[in-house]
Protein backbone atom coordinates (compact mmCIF):
# COMPACT_ATOMS: atom_id res chain seq x y z
CA UNK A 1 0.00 0.00 0.00
CA UNK A 2 0.75 3.42 -1.08
CA UNK A 3 -1.00 6.17 1.04
CA UNK A 4 0.29 10.10 0.85
CA UNK A 5 0.37 11.19 4.48
CA UNK A 6 -2.21 14.31 3.02
CA UNK A 7 -4.24 11.59 1.00
CA UNK A 8 -7.01 9.11 1.86
CA UNK A 9 -6.03 7.04 -1.39
CA UNK A 10 -4.24 3.74 -1.59
CA UNK A 11 -2.19 4.93 -4.60
CA UNK A 12 -0.87 1.57 -4.97
CA UNK A 13 -4.45 0.04 -5.80
CA UNK A 14 -3.15 -0.32 -9.25
CA UNK A 15 0.40 -0.21 -11.06
CA UNK A 16 -0.73 -1.42 -14.32
CA UNK A 17 -4.04 -1.74 -16.35
CA UNK A 18 -3.49 -4.60 -18.76
CA UNK A 19 -6.81 -6.21 -20.76
CA UNK A 20 -9.50 -4.44 -18.40
CA UNK A 21 -7.82 -5.18 -14.92
CA UNK A 22 -5.66 -3.77 -12.33
CA UNK A 23 -2.06 -5.68 -11.91
CA UNK A 24 0.83 -5.45 -9.74
CA UNK A 25 3.74 -4.41 -11.64
CA UNK A 26 6.34 -7.23 -11.61
CA UNK A 27 9.30 -5.02 -12.55
CA UNK A 28 11.70 -2.58 -10.09
CA UNK A 29 10.12 -1.20 -7.18
CA UNK A 30 10.20 2.94 -7.66
CA UNK A 31 10.81 5.05 -4.82
CA UNK A 32 7.62 7.75 -4.77
CA UNK A 33 8.69 10.90 -2.77
CA UNK A 34 6.78 14.24 -1.73
CA UNK A 35 8.54 17.47 -3.94
CA UNK A 36 7.18 19.50 -1.11
CA UNK A 37 8.56 17.61 1.74
CA UNK A 38 11.46 15.63 -0.16
CA UNK A 39 10.67 12.70 1.86
CA UNK A 40 9.48 9.30 0.50
CA UNK A 41 6.04 7.67 0.65
CA UNK A 42 6.14 4.89 -0.73
CA UNK A 43 7.35 2.64 -3.68
CA UNK A 44 5.70 2.02 -6.81
CA UNK A 45 6.69 -1.46 -8.81
CA UNK A 46 7.17 -0.63 -13.09
CA UNK A 47 5.89 -3.45 -15.55
CA UNK A 48 8.40 -5.90 -16.69
CA UNK A 49 9.29 -7.12 -20.35
CA UNK A 50 6.35 -9.86 -19.88
CA UNK A 51 3.63 -7.51 -18.61
CA UNK A 52 4.37 -4.85 -21.23
CA UNK A 53 4.20 -7.55 -24.02
CA UNK A 54 1.01 -8.53 -22.68
CA UNK A 55 -0.05 -5.01 -22.59
CA UNK A 56 0.65 -4.57 -26.61
CA UNK A 57 -0.86 -8.29 -27.39
CA UNK A 58 -4.34 -6.90 -25.33
CA UNK A 59 -4.40 -4.05 -27.49
CA UNK A 60 -3.95 -6.13 -30.60
CA UNK A 61 -6.35 -8.79 -29.64
CA UNK A 62 -9.13 -6.16 -28.78
CA UNK A 63 -8.57 -3.84 -32.27
CA UNK A 64 -11.25 -5.57 -34.41
CA UNK A 65 -13.70 -5.16 -31.55
CA UNK A 66 -13.08 -1.58 -31.21
CA UNK A 67 -12.46 -0.79 -34.53
CA UNK A 68 -15.79 -2.35 -35.53
CA UNK A 69 -17.95 -0.90 -32.49
CA UNK A 70 -20.59 1.44 -33.71
CA UNK A 71 -19.42 4.88 -34.22
CA UNK A 72 -22.53 6.14 -32.10
CA UNK A 73 -21.62 3.25 -29.30
CA UNK A 74 -18.00 4.37 -29.26
CA UNK A 75 -19.35 8.27 -28.75
CA UNK A 76 -21.26 7.49 -25.94
CA UNK A 77 -18.23 5.56 -24.07
CA UNK A 78 -16.22 8.50 -24.88
CA UNK A 79 -18.87 10.45 -23.52
CA UNK A 80 -19.49 8.77 -20.25
CA UNK A 81 -15.36 8.70 -19.52
CA UNK A 82 -15.43 12.66 -19.61
CA UNK A 83 -18.33 12.38 -16.73
CA UNK A 84 -17.16 9.82 -14.76
CA UNK A 85 -13.31 11.96 -15.22
CA UNK A 86 -15.73 15.26 -13.83
CA UNK A 87 -17.32 13.04 -11.17
CA UNK A 88 -13.85 12.56 -9.78
CA UNK A 89 -12.47 15.39 -10.19
CA UNK A 90 -11.86 16.06 -6.86
CA UNK A 91 -9.79 13.12 -6.48
CA UNK A 92 -7.91 12.63 -9.49
CA UNK A 93 -6.65 16.58 -8.90
CA UNK A 94 -5.06 15.79 -5.62
CA UNK A 95 -3.37 13.13 -6.60
CA UNK A 96 -2.05 14.82 -9.31
CA UNK A 97 -1.74 17.94 -7.09
CA UNK A 98 1.10 15.75 -4.35
CA UNK A 99 2.33 13.17 -7.31
CA UNK A 100 3.31 16.58 -9.21
CA UNK A 101 4.17 18.99 -6.77
CA UNK A 102 1.52 21.47 -9.18
CA UNK A 103 -0.86 23.61 -6.81
CA UNK A 104 -4.44 22.46 -6.30
CA UNK A 105 -6.24 24.48 -8.38
CA UNK A 106 -3.87 24.20 -11.29
CA UNK A 107 -4.55 20.34 -10.82
CA UNK A 108 -8.05 20.57 -10.98
CA UNK A 109 -7.96 22.67 -14.30
CA UNK A 110 -5.80 19.73 -15.78
CA UNK A 111 -8.54 17.21 -15.07
CA UNK A 112 -10.94 19.66 -16.08
CA UNK A 113 -8.86 19.43 -19.84
CA UNK A 114 -9.24 16.12 -19.54
CA UNK A 115 -12.66 15.70 -19.30
CA UNK A 116 -12.74 18.24 -22.22
CA UNK A 117 -10.65 15.87 -24.36
CA UNK A 118 -13.08 13.35 -24.34
CA UNK A 119 -16.27 15.36 -24.20
CA UNK A 120 -14.65 17.06 -27.74
CA UNK A 121 -13.37 13.72 -29.36
CA UNK A 122 -16.58 11.48 -28.24
CA UNK A 123 -18.18 14.38 -30.72
CA UNK A 124 -15.89 13.21 -33.58
CA UNK A 125 -16.64 9.53 -33.40
CA UNK A 126 -19.33 9.65 -35.88
CA UNK A 127 -17.98 12.15 -38.36
CA UNK A 128 -14.93 10.99 -39.41
CA UNK A 129 -15.75 10.94 -43.31
CA UNK A 130 -13.83 9.96 -46.13
CA UNK A 131 -13.62 11.68 -49.32
CA UNK A 132 -14.81 10.93 -52.65
CA UNK A 133 -11.82 11.65 -55.41
CA UNK A 134 -13.17 12.62 -58.81
CA UNK A 135 -11.80 10.27 -61.08
CA UNK A 136 -13.63 10.31 -64.57
CA UNK A 137 -16.71 8.96 -65.69
CA UNK A 138 -15.91 5.39 -65.80
CA UNK A 139 -14.72 4.79 -61.83
CA UNK A 140 -15.82 5.85 -58.48
CA UNK A 141 -12.96 6.33 -55.98
CA UNK A 142 -13.53 7.28 -52.16
CA UNK A 143 -11.51 7.03 -48.76
CA UNK A 144 -12.86 5.34 -45.72
CA UNK A 145 -10.78 6.46 -43.08
CA UNK A 146 -9.89 3.34 -40.82
CA UNK A 147 -8.22 3.17 -37.38
CA UNK A 148 -4.62 3.35 -37.63
CA UNK A 149 -4.05 0.17 -34.79
CA UNK A 150 -1.94 -0.32 -32.08
CA UNK A 151 -0.79 3.06 -30.77
CA UNK A 152 1.35 4.03 -28.02
CA UNK A 153 1.58 7.17 -25.74
CA UNK A 154 4.62 7.80 -24.02
CA UNK A 155 4.11 10.48 -22.07
CA UNK A 156 6.00 13.10 -19.75
CA UNK A 157 5.28 13.97 -15.92
CA UNK A 158 4.60 17.96 -16.43
CA UNK A 159 0.61 17.64 -16.97
CA UNK A 160 0.42 13.87 -16.90
CA UNK A 161 -3.67 13.77 -17.16
CA UNK A 162 -4.50 16.33 -19.27
CA UNK A 163 -1.45 15.18 -21.86
CA UNK A 164 -2.52 11.30 -21.44
CA UNK A 165 -6.00 12.53 -22.69
CA UNK A 166 -5.00 14.69 -25.31
CA UNK A 167 -3.34 11.72 -27.36
CA UNK A 168 -5.44 8.63 -26.02
CA UNK A 169 -9.23 10.43 -26.38
CA UNK A 170 -8.54 11.07 -29.99
CA UNK A 171 -7.20 7.31 -30.58
CA UNK A 172 -10.12 5.59 -28.90
CA UNK A 173 -12.41 8.14 -31.36
CA UNK A 174 -10.61 6.89 -34.02
CA UNK A 175 -11.31 3.10 -33.28
CA UNK A 176 -7.53 2.51 -32.57
CA UNK A 177 -6.34 0.65 -29.32
CA UNK A 178 -3.75 2.35 -26.41
CA UNK A 179 -0.82 1.57 -24.25
CA UNK A 180 -0.10 4.25 -22.70
CA UNK A 181 3.24 4.55 -20.07
CA UNK A 182 3.14 7.64 -17.93
CA UNK A 183 6.57 9.13 -16.82
CA UNK A 184 8.15 6.81 -14.29
CA UNK A 185 7.89 10.05 -11.60
CA UNK A 186 3.84 10.49 -12.23
CA UNK A 187 2.43 7.05 -13.31
CA UNK A 188 -1.08 7.35 -10.63
CA UNK A 189 -3.64 9.25 -12.95
CA UNK A 190 -2.79 7.18 -15.76
CA UNK A 191 -3.59 3.96 -14.14
CA UNK A 192 -6.78 5.71 -12.56
CA UNK A 193 -8.27 7.49 -15.77
CA UNK A 194 -7.67 3.40 -17.51
CA UNK A 195 -10.14 2.13 -14.67
CA UNK A 196 -12.86 5.36 -15.02
CA UNK A 197 -12.47 4.22 -18.92
CA UNK A 198 -13.81 0.49 -17.99
CA UNK A 199 -16.19 1.70 -15.59
CA UNK A 200 -17.81 3.69 -18.58
CA UNK A 201 -17.96 0.81 -20.37
CA UNK A 202 -14.60 0.56 -22.80
CA UNK A 203 -14.11 -2.90 -23.60
CA UNK A 204 -11.26 -4.66 -22.01
CA UNK A 205 -8.00 -4.36 -23.70
CA UNK A 206 -8.44 -1.47 -25.49
CA UNK A 207 -6.72 1.16 -23.19
CA UNK A 208 -3.83 -0.31 -21.36
CA UNK A 209 -1.68 1.25 -19.04
CA UNK A 210 2.13 0.19 -17.96
CA UNK A 211 4.66 2.01 -16.12
CA UNK A 212 8.39 2.22 -15.84
CA UNK A 213 11.73 4.10 -16.67
CA UNK A 214 13.18 4.94 -20.51
CA UNK A 215 13.58 1.10 -21.11
CA UNK A 216 9.74 0.39 -20.99
CA UNK A 217 9.22 3.29 -23.40
CA UNK A 218 11.71 1.77 -25.90
CA UNK A 219 10.36 -1.39 -25.55
CA UNK A 220 7.06 -0.40 -25.77
CA UNK A 221 8.41 2.23 -29.69
CA UNK A 222 10.46 -0.38 -30.95
CA UNK A 223 7.55 -3.33 -30.40
CA UNK A 224 7.18 -5.39 -33.60
CA UNK A 225 3.14 -5.37 -33.25
CA UNK A 226 2.38 -1.71 -32.27
CA UNK A 227 2.01 1.03 -35.38
CA UNK A 228 1.84 4.61 -34.18
CA UNK A 229 3.51 5.91 -31.08
CA UNK A 230 2.65 9.79 -29.70
CA UNK A 231 5.82 10.61 -27.83
CA UNK A 232 5.97 14.15 -25.11
CA UNK A 233 9.11 14.72 -23.75
CA UNK A 234 12.32 15.88 -24.31
CA UNK A 235 13.84 16.62 -28.13
CA UNK A 236 17.04 14.30 -26.70
CA UNK A 237 14.48 10.99 -25.93
CA UNK A 238 12.09 12.56 -28.58
CA UNK A 239 15.05 11.13 -31.53
CA UNK A 240 15.68 8.18 -29.38
CA UNK A 241 11.62 6.98 -30.38
CA UNK A 242 12.16 7.84 -33.54
CA UNK A 243 14.77 5.49 -33.66
CA UNK A 244 13.19 2.57 -32.29
CA UNK A 245 10.19 3.11 -34.29
CA UNK A 246 11.92 2.59 -37.32
CA UNK A 247 11.84 -1.12 -36.04
CA UNK A 248 8.01 -1.85 -36.90
CA UNK A 249 7.74 1.37 -39.35
CA UNK A 250 5.60 3.15 -36.78
CA UNK A 251 4.53 6.37 -37.42
CA UNK A 252 5.63 8.86 -34.95
CA UNK A 253 3.70 12.13 -33.29
CA UNK A 254 6.20 14.11 -31.21
CA UNK A 255 5.35 16.81 -29.08
CA UNK A 256 9.14 17.60 -27.55
CA UNK A 257 10.45 21.01 -26.14
CA UNK A 258 10.45 24.36 -26.71
CA UNK A 259 12.49 28.22 -25.74
CA UNK A 260 9.30 30.09 -27.06
CA UNK A 261 9.75 34.05 -27.57
CA UNK A 262 7.44 36.70 -26.41
CA UNK A 263 7.79 39.76 -28.57
CA UNK A 264 6.66 43.26 -26.95
CA UNK A 265 7.31 46.00 -29.33
CA UNK A 266 7.55 49.54 -27.92
CA UNK A 267 3.40 50.31 -28.68
CA UNK A 268 2.62 47.72 -26.58
CA UNK A 269 0.41 47.68 -23.41
CA UNK A 270 2.76 47.18 -21.41
CA UNK A 271 0.40 46.23 -18.48
CA UNK A 272 -0.88 43.60 -20.40
CA UNK A 273 2.15 42.15 -21.72
CA UNK A 274 3.51 41.84 -18.35
CA UNK A 275 0.91 39.60 -16.95
CA UNK A 276 1.20 37.48 -20.38
CA UNK A 277 5.14 37.20 -19.80
CA UNK A 278 4.93 36.32 -16.10
CA UNK A 279 1.90 33.95 -16.93
CA UNK A 280 3.71 32.62 -19.50
CA UNK A 281 6.56 31.53 -17.88
CA UNK A 282 6.06 30.77 -14.02
CA UNK A 283 3.04 29.00 -14.63
CA UNK A 284 3.79 25.22 -13.51
CA UNK A 285 6.79 26.42 -11.90
CA UNK A 286 8.21 26.96 -15.96
CA UNK A 287 7.65 23.26 -15.95
CA UNK A 288 6.03 23.87 -19.11
CA UNK A 289 6.89 22.84 -23.27
CA UNK A 290 5.23 26.12 -24.42
CA UNK A 291 6.76 28.28 -21.44
CA UNK A 292 7.40 31.96 -22.73
CA UNK A 293 10.78 31.55 -21.32
CA UNK A 294 12.65 34.58 -23.72
CA UNK A 295 11.30 38.25 -23.57
CA UNK A 296 12.41 39.80 -26.81
CA UNK A 297 11.71 43.74 -26.45
CA UNK A 298 13.23 46.97 -27.21
CA UNK A 299 15.71 48.73 -24.97
CA UNK A 300 12.83 51.37 -24.49
CA UNK A 301 10.88 49.54 -22.82
CA UNK A 302 12.62 46.86 -21.44
CA UNK A 303 13.37 48.19 -17.68
CA UNK A 304 9.82 49.12 -17.19
CA UNK A 305 9.05 45.37 -18.55
CA UNK A 306 11.22 43.78 -16.10
CA UNK A 307 9.96 45.78 -12.89
CA UNK A 308 6.55 44.75 -14.30
CA UNK A 309 7.11 41.12 -14.46
CA UNK A 310 9.76 41.02 -10.76
CA UNK A 311 6.94 43.15 -8.67
CA UNK A 312 4.11 40.66 -9.62
CA UNK A 313 6.62 37.49 -9.56
CA UNK A 314 7.58 38.56 -5.95
CA UNK A 315 4.38 38.52 -5.25
CA UNK A 316 3.62 34.70 -5.95
CA UNK A 317 3.54 32.26 -2.89
CA UNK A 318 4.71 29.02 -2.87
CA UNK A 319 3.88 26.46 -0.67
CA UNK A 320 2.53 22.39 -0.95
CA UNK A 321 0.05 21.92 -3.41
CA UNK A 322 -2.49 21.30 -1.98
CA UNK A 323 -2.50 24.50 0.43
CA UNK A 324 -2.89 26.12 -3.29
CA UNK A 325 0.21 28.49 -3.58
CA UNK A 326 0.87 30.14 -6.61
CA UNK A 327 4.03 27.85 -7.39
CA UNK A 328 4.33 24.94 -5.91
CA UNK A 329 7.73 22.32 -5.75
CA UNK A 330 9.93 21.48 -9.11
CA UNK A 331 8.97 17.68 -9.47
CA UNK A 332 11.74 15.95 -7.68
CA UNK A 333 15.48 16.38 -6.71
CA UNK A 334 16.77 15.91 -10.56
CA UNK A 335 14.58 18.60 -11.69
CA UNK A 336 15.79 21.28 -8.82
CA UNK A 337 19.62 20.28 -9.58
CA UNK A 338 19.30 20.57 -13.42
CA UNK A 339 17.57 24.74 -12.82
CA UNK A 340 20.36 25.11 -10.16
CA UNK A 341 22.45 24.37 -13.09
CA UNK A 342 21.89 26.56 -15.51
CA UNK A 343 21.20 29.57 -13.12
CA UNK A 344 24.43 29.19 -11.41
CA UNK A 345 26.78 28.47 -14.59
CA UNK A 346 24.99 31.70 -16.37
CA UNK A 347 25.31 33.52 -12.55
CA UNK A 348 29.33 32.32 -13.05
CA UNK A 349 28.99 33.26 -16.73
CA UNK A 350 28.08 36.92 -15.55
CA UNK A 351 24.88 37.35 -16.75
CA UNK A 352 22.56 40.13 -15.53
CA UNK A 353 20.16 38.54 -12.72
CA UNK A 354 17.33 40.76 -12.23
CA UNK A 355 15.41 38.43 -9.74
CA UNK A 356 15.69 35.37 -8.10
CA UNK A 357 19.06 32.84 -9.16
CA UNK A 358 18.80 30.41 -5.73
CA UNK A 359 16.91 27.99 -4.48
CA UNK A 360 13.85 28.66 -2.08
CA UNK A 361 14.23 27.20 1.37
CA UNK A 362 9.93 27.70 2.85
CA UNK A 363 9.98 27.27 6.80
CA UNK A 364 7.07 24.64 6.68
CA UNK A 365 8.93 22.52 3.78
CA UNK A 366 13.00 23.41 4.34
CA UNK A 367 13.40 19.97 2.43
CA UNK A 368 11.20 20.81 -0.56
CA UNK A 369 12.34 21.34 -4.48
CA UNK A 370 11.15 24.96 -4.19
CA UNK A 371 12.81 27.23 -6.63
CA UNK A 372 11.38 30.84 -7.00
CA UNK A 373 10.54 32.72 -10.24
CA UNK A 374 14.26 33.88 -11.75
CA UNK A 375 15.26 36.44 -14.89
CA UNK A 376 18.43 37.32 -16.37
CA UNK A 377 18.42 40.54 -18.00
CA UNK A 378 19.87 40.29 -21.83
CA UNK A 379 22.15 37.24 -21.45
CA UNK A 380 24.46 36.99 -25.21
CA UNK A 381 21.58 35.44 -27.77
CA UNK A 382 24.67 32.67 -28.27
CA UNK A 383 24.72 31.96 -24.16
CA UNK A 384 23.36 28.47 -22.80
CA UNK A 385 20.77 30.08 -20.91
CA UNK A 386 19.78 31.79 -23.91
CA UNK A 387 19.39 29.09 -26.12
CA UNK A 388 18.98 25.87 -23.84
CA UNK A 389 15.21 24.24 -22.00
CA UNK A 390 16.24 24.71 -18.69
CA UNK A 391 12.25 23.60 -17.88
CA UNK A 392 11.84 25.81 -14.30
CA UNK A 393 11.08 29.54 -14.06
CA UNK A 394 13.92 31.06 -15.72
CA UNK A 395 13.37 33.96 -18.12
CA UNK A 396 15.66 35.62 -20.23
CA UNK A 397 14.86 39.07 -21.95
CA UNK A 398 17.17 39.86 -25.31
CA UNK A 399 17.42 42.95 -26.67
CA UNK A 400 16.39 43.99 -30.44
CA UNK A 401 16.17 47.00 -32.54
CA UNK A 402 12.76 46.76 -34.06
CA UNK A 403 10.36 44.61 -35.10
CA UNK A 404 12.39 42.54 -37.83
CA UNK A 405 15.19 42.16 -35.69
CA UNK A 406 12.33 41.24 -32.79
CA UNK A 407 11.82 38.58 -35.74
CA UNK A 408 15.10 37.18 -36.09
CA UNK A 409 15.94 37.10 -32.43
CA UNK A 410 12.86 35.10 -32.51
CA UNK A 411 13.79 32.83 -35.12
CA UNK A 412 17.17 31.87 -34.00
CA UNK A 413 16.01 29.00 -31.68
CA UNK A 414 16.48 25.41 -32.59
CA UNK A 415 12.82 25.25 -31.13
CA UNK A 416 9.41 26.33 -33.11
CA UNK A 417 6.66 25.35 -30.10
CA UNK A 418 4.54 28.88 -29.35
CA UNK A 419 5.17 32.48 -30.19
CA UNK A 420 3.79 35.72 -28.45
CA UNK A 421 3.56 39.06 -29.88
CA UNK A 422 2.25 42.76 -27.94
CA UNK A 423 1.97 45.03 -30.26
CA UNK A 424 -0.84 47.48 -31.03
CA UNK A 425 0.13 47.47 -34.68
CA UNK A 426 -2.29 45.41 -36.41
CA UNK A 427 0.00 44.91 -39.89
CA UNK A 428 3.20 44.28 -37.94
CA UNK A 429 1.03 41.78 -35.62
CA UNK A 430 -0.22 39.90 -38.91
CA UNK A 431 3.21 40.01 -40.37
CA UNK A 432 5.50 38.81 -37.25
CA UNK A 433 2.74 35.96 -36.58
CA UNK A 434 3.09 35.44 -40.18
CA UNK A 435 7.14 34.88 -40.19
CA UNK A 436 7.69 33.37 -36.84
CA UNK A 437 8.54 30.12 -36.85
CA UNK A 438 5.92 28.22 -34.41
CA UNK A 439 2.89 25.72 -34.73
CA UNK A 440 0.92 28.26 -32.19
CA UNK A 441 0.83 32.17 -31.96
CA UNK A 442 -0.44 34.58 -29.76
CA UNK A 443 -1.08 37.70 -30.43
CA UNK A 444 -1.74 40.40 -27.68
CA UNK A 445 -2.13 37.56 -25.21
CA UNK A 446 -0.34 34.36 -24.38
CA UNK A 447 -1.24 30.76 -23.94
CA UNK A 448 -4.96 31.84 -24.21
CA UNK A 449 -5.74 29.03 -26.93
CA UNK A 450 -8.40 26.60 -26.05
CA UNK A 451 -7.95 22.84 -26.47
CA UNK A 452 -9.64 22.55 -29.57
CA UNK A 453 -6.96 24.49 -31.40
CA UNK A 454 -4.33 22.71 -32.92
CA UNK A 455 -0.98 22.35 -31.11
CA UNK A 456 2.42 20.70 -31.98
CA UNK A 457 5.69 22.27 -32.97
CA UNK A 458 8.23 23.12 -36.18
CA UNK A 459 12.30 22.47 -36.13
CA UNK A 460 13.28 20.32 -32.91
CA UNK A 461 10.00 20.86 -30.97
CA UNK A 462 8.17 18.42 -32.90
CA UNK A 463 6.43 16.12 -35.57
CA UNK A 464 2.54 16.64 -36.08
CA UNK A 465 -0.05 17.82 -33.94
CA UNK A 466 -2.41 16.97 -31.08
CA UNK A 467 -5.50 18.43 -29.83
CA UNK A 468 -9.07 19.70 -31.99
CA UNK A 469 -9.79 18.41 -35.64
CA UNK A 470 -6.15 17.76 -36.23
CA UNK A 471 -5.32 15.56 -33.63
CA UNK A 472 -7.22 13.02 -34.95
CA UNK A 473 -5.10 12.73 -37.88
CA UNK A 474 -2.69 10.45 -36.59
CA UNK A 475 -4.83 7.90 -35.68
CA UNK A 476 -6.69 7.76 -39.14
CA UNK A 477 -5.68 5.63 -42.12
CA UNK A 478 -7.29 6.26 -44.97
CA UNK A 479 -7.76 3.63 -47.63
CA UNK A 480 -8.81 4.31 -51.10
CA UNK A 481 -11.15 2.55 -52.40
CA UNK A 482 -11.32 2.45 -56.27
CA UNK A 483 -14.60 0.71 -58.35
CA UNK A 484 -14.06 0.61 -62.47
CA UNK A 485 -17.32 0.30 -63.71
CA UNK A 486 -16.42 1.21 -67.13
CA UNK A 487 -18.68 -0.45 -70.24
P1 LIG B 1 11.75 12.87 -21.05
O1 LIG B 1 12.08 12.95 -22.50
O2 LIG B 1 12.86 12.66 -20.10
O3 LIG B 1 10.72 11.67 -20.77
C1 LIG B 1 9.47 11.61 -21.40
C2 LIG B 1 8.99 10.18 -21.38
O4 LIG B 1 9.86 9.38 -22.17
C3 LIG B 1 8.95 9.52 -20.00
O5 LIG B 1 7.80 8.72 -19.93
C4 LIG B 1 10.21 8.67 -19.99
O6 LIG B 1 10.13 7.54 -19.14
C5 LIG B 1 10.27 8.23 -21.44
N1 LIG B 1 11.61 7.85 -21.91
C6 LIG B 1 12.82 8.22 -21.42
N2 LIG B 1 13.81 7.68 -22.17
C7 LIG B 1 13.20 6.98 -23.15
C8 LIG B 1 13.68 6.22 -24.27
N3 LIG B 1 15.00 6.08 -24.52
N4 LIG B 1 12.77 5.63 -25.10
C9 LIG B 1 11.43 5.79 -24.87
N5 LIG B 1 10.93 6.49 -23.84
C10 LIG B 1 11.80 7.08 -23.00
O7 LIG B 1 10.93 14.19 -20.72
P2 LIG B 1 10.39 14.67 -19.30
O8 LIG B 1 11.55 15.10 -18.47
O9 LIG B 1 9.46 13.66 -18.75
O10 LIG B 1 9.53 15.95 -19.73
C11 LIG B 1 10.09 17.18 -19.99
C12 LIG B 1 10.22 17.43 -21.47
O11 LIG B 1 8.97 17.19 -22.11
C13 LIG B 1 10.56 18.87 -21.78
O12 LIG B 1 11.54 18.91 -22.80
C14 LIG B 1 9.24 19.46 -22.29
O13 LIG B 1 9.37 20.56 -23.13
C15 LIG B 1 8.66 18.27 -22.98
N6 LIG B 1 7.20 18.41 -23.10
C16 LIG B 1 6.67 18.69 -24.33
C17 LIG B 1 5.29 18.88 -24.46
C18 LIG B 1 4.67 19.19 -25.78
O14 LIG B 1 3.46 19.06 -25.90
N7 LIG B 1 5.42 19.63 -26.78
C19 LIG B 1 4.47 18.76 -23.33
C20 LIG B 1 5.04 18.47 -22.10
C21 LIG B 1 6.42 18.29 -22.00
Amino acid sequence: MIQHPRLDTDLNAACQWLGGAAVMGKGAAREMTDPATGKMYGTFPDADAGQLDRAVKHARGALKVWADCDPDKRARILHRVSELITENADHLGAVEAVNVGKPLPQALRDVGRAAEYFRFYAGACDKLQGDTIPSGPDQTVFTVNEPVGVTVHILPWNYPVSTLARGVAPALAAGATVVAKPSELTPFTAVMLARIAAQAGLPDGVFNVVTGGGDIGTQLAGHSEIDHVTFTGSTATGRKVMQAASAPVAGVTLELGGKSPIIVLDDADLDAAAEGVLRGIFFNAGQVCAAGSRLVCTPGIHEALISKVAAKARAMTLGHPLDSPDIGPLVNSGQIARVEGFVDRAKAAGHRLALGGSRSVLEAYPNGYFYPPTIFANPPPQSEIARDEVFGPVLVSQLCDDADHALALANDSDFGLVAGIYTCDGNTALRLARQVQAGQVFVNGFLTANDSVPFGGVKRSGIGREKGLAGLAAYLSPKAIVLNHGK
